[in-house]
């Protein structure tokens, strides 16, 4: 089977390897559509070892299959079956995986037992991971669920409120679904950033509203306020930089919610005034919401593929993350590879 390796730091080569065995909870899945997510850029470009020690290793976690050999122990998936797969592993035992909260399953050993690969013909994949894929929804659909499974989970924190307006700060893989998630949610949505073509991408995907930047780094918040006077009720920053946190805190509106998604520096803001603006903060560690991402999208209200900007083959997906994270990258919208055919 082929399979793209990271051998180093922006080092991905096409390769053969030996396919993959099924655990008896595992199941072994062909990859038909596979979008890189900006988690896998930062496990590309791998600075200063964070994401990855030991090479040569996979790379992908968002993607969408079919079912081609199930485990001993695998039940309610079969041959055939199309599916796609959250990113991280879970126990299914824990108090958080029962209460379906399995991005933040209790045991450790799963949440660090090594990521998802996909940018391959075939992977391994515990099968609680997986969910089918309803009528209507594409592979290319089924592959881009990572944006609004993780905004799913920032809202069932947030909880906007139809009318209110949310600011998606980032335009990228997330931001994206976020935009799209947030106007399914019946929200006005302003998406802040992207130098390039990335913040029209935005406008594709169901963006009312854009305050692009011109350069990286740049504080926007007046042009944001401009927009919502009294301040924005919900913020999702899906940058990850310290910019975007800056900018969550100073378009907020007294008594608004914040969803963060990481970012390296302490918050911008000191507990006082925390106090008097009434803020509420979010971590937000991926999501969950699997199968009710694929429904919104199987009913029509959320189409995340006028974001797609590239389609490239397995062999050229030294091109796809050149082109996400060289100089163009600002007008690359989302990346599909497409491993093999469905
Ligand atoms: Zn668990």
């Amino acid at each position: 089977m082929k399979a793209a390796l990271l051998h180093g730091p922006s080092d991905i080569r096409v390769m053969d390897i030996d396919p993959p065995e099924p655990e008896p909870d595992e199941v072994i899945v062909r990859v038909v559509r596979y979008a890189p997510y900006g988690t896998d850029l930062g496990a590309y470009k791998n600075e200063g070892g964070k994401y990855i020690k030991d090479y040569p290793t996979g790379i992908g976690a968002d993607f969408s299959g079919v079912v081609e050999k199930t485990g001993s122990a695998v039940l309610g998936f079969d041959i055939g079956d199309r599916v796609s797969a959250l990113a991280m592993a879970h126990c299914g035992q824990c108090r958080n995986c029962r209460a379906g909260k399995t991005n933040i399953c209790l045991d450790d050993s799963f949440l660090n037992a090594g990521r998802q690969v996909c940018c391959q013909t075939h992977t391994r994949v515990m099968a609680r991971k997986l969910a089918k894929l309803p009528e209507g929804v594409s592979f290319e659909d089924a592959a881009m669920l990572g944006g609004i499974v993780d905004a799913l989970n920032a809202f069932e924190m947030m909880k906007p409120q139809v009318g209110e307006t949310i600011a998606v700060v980032g335009v990228g893989a997330m931001g994206w679904g976020a935009v799209g998630t947030a106007k399914a949610a019946g929200l006005r949505v302003i998406a802040v950033g992207g130098t390039g073509k990335r913040s029209k991408l935005a406008r594709a995907v169901g963006a009312d509203h854009l305050v692009p930047i011109t350069s990286h780094g740049e504080e926007v918040s007046a042009a944001v306020l401009a927009l919502a006077p009294d301040g924005v009720d919900c913020v999702m920053e899906t940058s990850a930089s310290d910019w975007g946190v800056a900018q969550c805190f100073s378009i907020v509106t007294p008594g608004g919610r914040i969803a963060l998604t990481g970012a390296p520096a302490p918050l911008p803001i000191t507990p006082w005034q925390l106090v008097h603006k009434e803020v509420a903060i979010f971590g937000v560690r991926a999501g969950h919401h699997q199968d009710l991402a694929l429904k919104v999208i199987a009913d029509g209200k959320i189409d995340l593929k006028p974001s797609i900007t590239h389609r490239l083959a397995l062999e050229d997906a030294p091109e796809a993350f050149r082109l996400l994270t060289g100089p163009e990258s600002q007008d690359v919208g989302r990346v599909i590879i497409e491993v093999t055919d469905p």
